[in-house]
């Protein structure tokens, strides 16, 4: 097995996790090369390896997407402004947030055009022309694309001007059906998070304030950032008829009766990386859960002076590992192993795999896992070459669940259920976690808990003790609610 050799002041260059998450989390950014400031206000540019997370991400939901019978679709940029304004309450929504185009080349124009802050709007335009009979119905349409909302702060993945997204759009028959399709992908969303981006999250119903502009209901993914702040991931959203009603959405019924559709929609955006950023990191920077890394493993050959063996065997294996499907690449830069090591943990790579003369007579390589502190058990693994595919596989199962694990802990450990008010706007003042109560639902209530906390709910799930009162006000309680301050 090769001697660790001596770290590089590497990673120092981050500050420490815990002492200041917001200059922690920029440092990862930019220095893991997974975005850079661009010269235009409130942008990032996605770097090649920052591309390959959200390459990942697309995948992994949009083969859920196909598995629960949807199609990808690609619908204009541009939407005229008098179709914006038609649903009153989607315009009045987003307004601070569109950015306009009012002229092309020369010429003034007579019209502005928004650019999308999302696409109910022209999606529910062209739905109106294709859809005419039941026979037509669902429509279950997904599409890939940015979006512009105008920001004042940029905060790289979680507040940009221009991000990119999915968002799904889909036609129903009857309320019934759309309800159950925007539960079904809330669900598709919580199996993501957890199973993908290795982040528990709490899944259910908004209340009525934090509501989609325009939906009838809308349902999200939160998760618990290290701060104590929850991070909304992802939303699903019952639109009813608001939609079809104003852009005229109807099909005729089997009873040859004309009725409106009812539709849905559901994104999640490039977010979640910020998720999965803020959540698995730590002073040494990222660590990606396997499913979501660009690279699953790095091979560094420890080369001295003339010795070429050890580089040729790491192109072999490396060569050999990709055959077999894992995403790898071999280090061959002309840098001291220790730079490497602090380079690649500073990037998150979930496994190194290292390789030097002596590893070689042995005929095996060291596994190191970026899960675990060094010097932990089972944070260094020896492994022959015979061996080596089937235990990275083991080992890159084992690093996701064990990150699934650790950020589980962290949720569990700061979810709370005060029984009295103090205690629960103590809690939600000092950004303790999720703080779950039985709640009245009265928007009075929340806006009064906001007012002296900057709490809000994040979601709603089934009153779990009948009878109880709502802890912030004391009138009879409705529901259960997760409240915490967010992003
Ligand atoms: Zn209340």
């Amino acid at each position: 097995m090769a001697e660790p050799p001596a770290q590089e002041p590497l990673v120092k260059e981050i500050p420490p996790k815990g002492a200041d998450l917001s200059a922690w989390y920029t440092a990862v950014c930019i220095k893991a090369e997974l975005v850079s400031y661009a010269p235009v206000r409130g942008c990032v540019v996605l770097r090649p390896y920052g591309f390959g997370m959200w390459e990942n991400l697309q995948r992994e939901l949009d083969m859920r997407f196909k598995d629960t019978g949807h199609e990808n679709a690609y619908f204009p940029l541009l939407i005229p402004e008098s179709l914006l304004v038609r649903e009153a309450e989607h315009v009045e929504g987003f307004a601070p947030e569109v950015a306009w185009v009012t002229q092309g080349g020369q010429e003034k124009l007579e019209e502005r055009l928004a650019i999308r802050p999302t696409s109910e709007v022209i999606i529910g335009v062209m739905y109106a022309k294709w859809i005419q009979s039941h026979r037509d119905l669902p429509v279950l349409i997904n599409q890939w694309c940015n979006v512009v909302r105008w920001e004042k702060a940029t905060r790289p993945f979680l507040r940009t001007m221009e991000f990119l997204w999915q968002e799904g759009h889909t036609a129903h028959a009857t309320a019934e059906e759309a309800r159950a399709e925007t539960e079904q992908m809330l669900e598709v969303y919580r199996d993501f998070a957890e199973n993908v981006a290795a982040i528990p999250v709490y899944a259910g119903r908004k209340s009525a304030s934090e509501r989609f502009p325009g939906a009838l209901e809308t349902f999200s993914i939160e998760a618990l950032m290290p701060d104590g702040k929850a991070l909304q991931s992802g939303t699903s959203h019952d639109l009813g008829q608001n939609f079809s009603r104003a852009y005229e959405i109807t099909f005729s019924d089997a009873d040859q009766q004309l009725k409106h559709v009812y539709t849905t929609s559901w994104g999640i955006s490039w977010r979640m990386l910020g998720a999965v950023i803020m959540v698995h990191g730590d002073d040494r920077g990222l660590r990606i859960p396997p499913k979501l890394a660009p690279l699953e493993a790095v091979i560094v050959p420890i080369v001295k002076g003339e010795e070429r063996a050890p580089l040729e065997k790491a192109r072999e294996l490396g060569k050999t590992l990709r055959a077999a499907g894992f995403r790898v690449r071999v280090d061959d830069r002309d840098r001291s192993p220790g730079f490497k090591y602090s380079d690649w943990e500073m990037r998150g790579v979930p496994v190194r795999i290292e390789i030097g003369p002596r590893d070689l007579e042995a005929g095996s390589v060291s596994l190191v896992r970026r899960d675990k502190q060094k010097g932990e058990e089972g944070s260094r693994v020896p492994v022959t070459f015979e061996a080596l595919s089937a235990t990275l596989r083991e080992q890159l199962t084992s690093i996701q669940s064990s990150l699934f694990a650790q950020a589980k802990t962290f949720l569990q450990s700061h979810t709370f259920a005060p029984t009295d008010r103090a205690t629960f706007l103590e809690e939600c003042k000092n950004r303790a976690g999720m703080v779950d109560i039985p709640w009245c639902s009265r928007p009075q209530c929340e806006a009064g808990v906001k007012d002296q906390t900057s709490a809000t709910t994040r979601v709603m799930r089934e009153l779990q003790q009948p009878g109880a009162l709502c802890v912030a006000c004391g009138e009879p309680a409705v529901v259960n609610a997760y409240f915490a301050q967010s992003y």
